[in-house]
């Protein structure tokens, strides 16, 4: 999906952009996902500043938070992750400009703005960076080790988030039954 903005409109006028995009439209980050569903919150906020020699810098501040789940790397079944990154941009002209100035910038990353600046593809990006390299869950609640307890395990939210999957999960564990229990 493509949302531009006027990056040199957004840092005059010092406005706040608050809004949310839909998971399913984000497909680039819904394919890194187990499902699509729910949505990612962005604040993006824009300021300007004059040097003293008079030289004008624009800037941006951005902010994302989701919940999101990804296949766990050891069980498969769906992981809850908090997704949240807060990033700070310095806006410059050119792409070129950018690559130059970029690696100097200890404090912002520096980029190419403009007025067809594609602010979906941004956060798109700092979502994908966010996420986890290995999501698992912190204790795997196997389908084995879940019908032989004796309905000793913890109620709370990760229990009623793991539930839904239960039924795929056993299917699954059929396949892959020695896999799972070794592990
Ligand atoms: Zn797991």
């Amino acid at each position: 999906m493509q949302q531009t903005i006027d990056t040199s409109e957004l840092a005059r006028a010092g406005s706040e952009l608050h809004g949310e995009y839909s998971l399913a439209r984000l497909q680039r980050l819904g394919s890194l996902l187990a499902d699509c569903d729910g949505s990612l919150a962005r604040r993006l906020r824009g300021w300007r500043e004059r040097a003293v020699d008079g030289v004008v810098q624009d800037f941006m501040a951005l902010s994302i938070a989701a919940t999101v789940r990804m296949a766990c790397v050891r069980c498969n079944a769906p992981v809850a992750v908090e997704l949240s990154a807060e990033r700070g941009y310095r806006l410059v002209r050119s792409e070129a400009e950018a690559e130059r100035l970029d690696l100097d910038d200890q404090q912002y990353d520096v980029l190419a703005g403009g007025r067809h600046f594609d602010l979906a593809a941004l956060v798109e990006d700092e979502a994908m960076m966010a996420l986890p390299a290995i999501p698992r869950h912190e204790r795997c609640e196997l389908p084995a080790a879940a019908a032989t307890a004796s309905g000793a395990a913890t109620p709370g939210a990760e229990d009623e988030r793991a539930h839904p999957f239960a039924a795929l999960e056993r299917l699954k564990n059929g396949a892959q039954n020695t896999d799972i229990i070794e592990d």
